[in-house]
């Protein structure tokens, strides 16, 4: 995983060998290796806006820590997208714990039964981890407390680690492995101070692995596991870090980590022609062409949110990814007469300008902000505290509420709702309002979502499934009566919900893929449902 006009330096076999035959590359594309750019992924064929251009199933796919008790982790799924996939929308889905370690959660007898195989020595681990913990804290309330669990890195690279094992068991390495293998790591780049973290962390690893196999603690014999130098783990680490890609939900929530070696070929651009999903659930993501892509062109996918401005875009690459994004955006981004619609004021005479206030540009701060108002600054910096704090899950949800009723009016009269952190926060208010308590709450989240809608509009591609997913949630809204409405609203704003639904359906046809994965599914329920309201009132 690289962007364009990066070097990538060789640093794996496939690479030093050119051996493109570890992947098993479907029809449609090419592995392409060409000078500056790393290997990327190109079109054979054309594709249209909607076309899925693979569909694969991630080598590995674990939930976020506080996604372990509210989505499956075998088809990861909540139970909300499940009863909407099963067709049996009233019918109330519990998901079930496993009995050993007391922290994955399953839908079904078929889920747990399928992911015992990968599941099996993670769960002795985190049996003997609990017992652990609970020794140095004995009045921790472990199934609350969830500090003891290790994370979605830890136990994704920790799936990977026993399926190898237990096949090498068999004599030799996985095919899969190969895949592995051929990734690209930044292990030659990194410096010496994150080699040392890392092989502390490793070491932390280790004594997890080993957890699987005795009661006493101590550190896994990496041969077992096919490591024959010390640098191989940490190779491994590095090119999961760089390879690994947010799991999200059907409707782009994040929700833990996934990694395919063939979709991690895709380099990034934070204008991309291709997007990963999971339309189904993480058993299967699909990369799908947003745009019509021509024959040889690169697919390119964008690994960040592209709604975000310049300096929060090339922070999130340089964190996780180790890279500077050199893309067609970022290039316009940088000049000074090109106004940014996700960074940007209204003018003294209603145009628009780009912002200069604060700003997080992490290495080249030269912006003054003594023009700018310190006051519409501080709401900048508390509107982007609450969504860290969302993201973190630590946002206080009332609290936030009763904020956003001053916070986003004030910021809507000087920033388009396209401006971060407007667009973001419109979302999130219309989030927490939702299923909404009062007439006036629904309609404030309609409100909201309007203009979050058309603030997204001009950050995202026309195909973009986030533009799927927002018109979506706002034709929920609509579609929901409210003992306030009078026969007259009702008519309204049925009406309106038929014309957003149709809308909504295309939208999802193009960002999903043909069907629209579990989004357009209740998309397309939701429509039939008002249209058939609608002609009975008509
Ligand atoms: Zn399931
Ligand atoms: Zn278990
Ligand atoms: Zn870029
Ligand atoms: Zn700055």
């Amino acid at each position: 995983m690289s962007s364009r006009g990066e070097q990538v330096e060789a640093s794996s076999s496939a690479q030093e060998t050119g051996d493109v035959s570890v992947w098993d590359i479907p029809a449609g594309v090419r592995i392409k290796q060409s000078v500056g750019r790393g290997r990327g992924l190109f079109a054979e064929s054309s594709f249209k806006p909607g076309a899925r251009i693979l569909r694969t199933k991630p080598i590995v796919a674990v939930n976020s820590t506080k996604n372990l008790s509210t989505f499956c982790s075998a088809c990861h799924l909540a139970p909300g997208d499940i009863a909407i996939a099963r067709g049996q929308r009233n019918s109330a889905i519990t998901l079930k714990r496993c009995q050993g370690c007391r922290i994955v959660h399953y839908c079904s007898q078929g889920c747990q039964t399928g992911d015992w195989t990968f599941h099996r020595e993670e769960c002795r681990a985190h049996k003997r981890l609990r017992v652990e913990y609970a020794k140095f804290r004995p009045n921790a309330r472990l199934d609350e407390d969830l500090s003891w669990i290790m994370d979605e890195r830890f136990r994704a690279v920790g799936r990977l680690c026993w399926a190898r094992k237990r096949e090498m068991q068999n004599g030799r390495d996985p095919d899969w492995w190969a895949q592995i293998d051929a990734m690209e790591s930044h292990i030659d780049r990194m410096p010496q101070q994150q080699i040392m973290e890392l092989g502390q962390q490793i070491q932390r690893f280790r004594q997890y692995l080993s957890a699987a196999e005795r009661d006493t603690p101590g550190l896994a014999d990496m041969e077992e596991y096919g490591f024959g130098r010390s640098s191989d783990l940490l190779k491994l680490f590095s090119a999961f870090q760089i390879n690994s890609f947010t799991l999200s939900s059907p409707s782009l929530s994040p929700i833990g980590v996934a990694m395919s070696p063939i979709v991690a070929l895709c380099n990034h651009s934070c204008e991309p022609n291709a997007v990963v999903v999971f339309p189904h659930g993480g058993r299967d993501m699909d990369i799908v062409a947003i745009r019509q892509i021509a024959t040889g062109e690169e697919i390119l996918t964008s690994y960040i949110d592209i709604s975000l401005p310049l300096a929060e875009r090339q922070a999130d690459l340089k964190e996780r990814y180790g890279f500077i994004c050199d893309c067609e955006l970022c290039q316009r981004s940088r000049e000074t007469s090109w106004v940014d619609p996700r960074w940007c004021v209204y003018d003294s005479s209603g145009g628009l300008k780009s912002f200069e206030g604060e700003c997080s540009d992490f290495n080249d701060c030269s912006q003054s902000s003594s023009s700018v108002d310190k006051h519409f600054d501080s709401m900048i910096q508390q509107g982007r505290a609450m969504l860290n704090e969302d993201e973190a899950g630590t946002l206080d949800v009332q609290q936030a509420l009763v904020n956003f009723r001053s916070l986003i009016p004030t910021l809507s009269q000087k920033m388009p709702s396209s401006s971060y952190p407007l667009q973001a926060l419109l979302r999130l208010q219309a989030l927490l309002l939702s299923p909404p308590r009062s007439t006036a709450d629904r309609d404030l989240a309609i409100a909201s979502l309007s203009a979050a809608f058309a603030g997204a509009e001009k950050v995202y591609p026309a195909g973009h499934p986030t533009l799927a997913v927002i018109s979506a949630e706002w034709c929920k809204l609509v579609a929901m009566d409210s003992p306030e409405d009078t026969p007259t609203d009702i008519l309204k704003k049925l009406k309106q919900a038929v014309i957003g639904l149709r809308k909504t359906v295309k939208l999802n046809e193009v960002g999903f893929g043909a069907g629209g994965g579990i989004v357009g599914k209740e998309m397309t329920e939701l429509l039939k449902a008002c249209e058939v309201e609608l002609s009975q009132l008509a």
